[in-house]
């Protein structure tokens, strides 16, 4: 709180914020290890139609299994990979086990529906991603047209001209790109309009007052109309309660995420609760 309130006097003596950053420093190099010693996971949260009621794909969200601080959140250990430029490699061992697992479930007889996979401001910047993506691709013989990639409005503003080129090339090979916590950043709607995306998601932190707040409800309604006249799908997340999907029908967002339907699990209880 010493630097919240713009005082310099504890500056000298914070301990807490040394150790703070040796920690991430030390879980920065830890991080390098985890793809080889099996830490990582993914976990799997169905996105569902609510006229249906049915799953309409899923997105992948990847945890850590510290051996010794237990799951760490990728809130925490992301901004770390993106630093140490870990999250190239990470995001593709994603990828790679996110088709894979979607090539399974179609085996096992499922009916294909699309995985999403997050893919950071970083790795978005790397010159290859596109060959790389397409390798992946090839590799597990996931049809591109079941591969959606979700890229935060945050991450698509930097590097306009180079994000619309290879948004233009995913776009040709049929992946499909959403632009995931919609409303947090300041795209115009211009930059809008010339993006290849198909879909927004319309950032959790409007759901979660929707039914409580006068201006959230107002964001949302407006995002929702705003995707209709662009053509664009549009997905709400962060859905918790049996009021805000009735509110959502009503805006007519059908398609929702969020713990009310199913929180995020492994791809073994997803089977068994059959929500695939
Ligand atoms: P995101 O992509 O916006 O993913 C949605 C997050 O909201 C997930 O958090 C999910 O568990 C959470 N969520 C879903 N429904 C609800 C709900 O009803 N209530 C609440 N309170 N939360 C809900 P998670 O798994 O902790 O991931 C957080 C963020 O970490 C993700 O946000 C994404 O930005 C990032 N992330 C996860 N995996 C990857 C990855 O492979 N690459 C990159 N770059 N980022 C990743
Ligand atoms: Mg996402
Ligand atoms: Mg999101
Ligand atoms: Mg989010």
């Amino acid at each position: 709180e010493a630097k919240q309130n713009g005082s310099s006097q504890y500056r000298f003596y914070d301990a807490a914020q040394d150790r703070t950053s040796l920690e991430e420093i030390r879980l920065e190099q830890e991080l390098e290890y985890a793809i080889e010693r099996n830490q990582l996971r993914l976990l799997y949260q169905p996105k569902f139609d609510i006229r249906s009621g049915l799953p309409i794909g899923y997105e992948a969200l990847i945890r850590w299994d510290h051996p010794e601080h237990g799951e760490i959140s990728p809130l925490r250990f992301i901004p770390l990979a993106e630093k140490s430029g870990m999250i190239v490699p990470i995001e593709q061992w994603v990828l790679r086990t996110a088709c894979l697992q979607a090539k399974r479930w179609q085996a096992g007889g499922r009916d294909p529906l699309p995985i999403a996979v997050n893919v950071s401001q970083v790795h978005l910047m790397k010159p290859d991603i596109y060959e790389s993506i397409l390798d992946t691709l090839e590799e597990t013989g996931l049809d591109p047209r079941l591969l959606e990639l979700e890229i935060t409005e945050s991450a698509m503003m930097h590097n306009e001209e180079h994000v619309i080129e290879i948004l233009d090339q995913l776009k040709g090979a049929g992946i499909s790109v959403s632009m995931d916590d919609f409303g947090t950043g300041y795209s115009s709607l211009s930059y809008l309009h010339s993006l290849p995306i198909s879909c927004l998601k319309i950032d959790r932190s409007f759901i979660r007052k929707i039914t409580t707040d006068k201006d959230s409800k107002a964001i949302a309604e407006m995002i929702i109309s705003m995707a209709r006249q662009l053509d664009l799908k549009i997905i709400a997340e962060g859905v918790e309660t049996s009021e805000q999907v009735a509110l959502l029908q009503e805006l007519q967002c059908y398609n929702v995420q969020g713990f009310y339907y199913s929180r995020p699990l492994p791809p073994e209880q997803l089977e068994r609760e059959q929500v695939s």
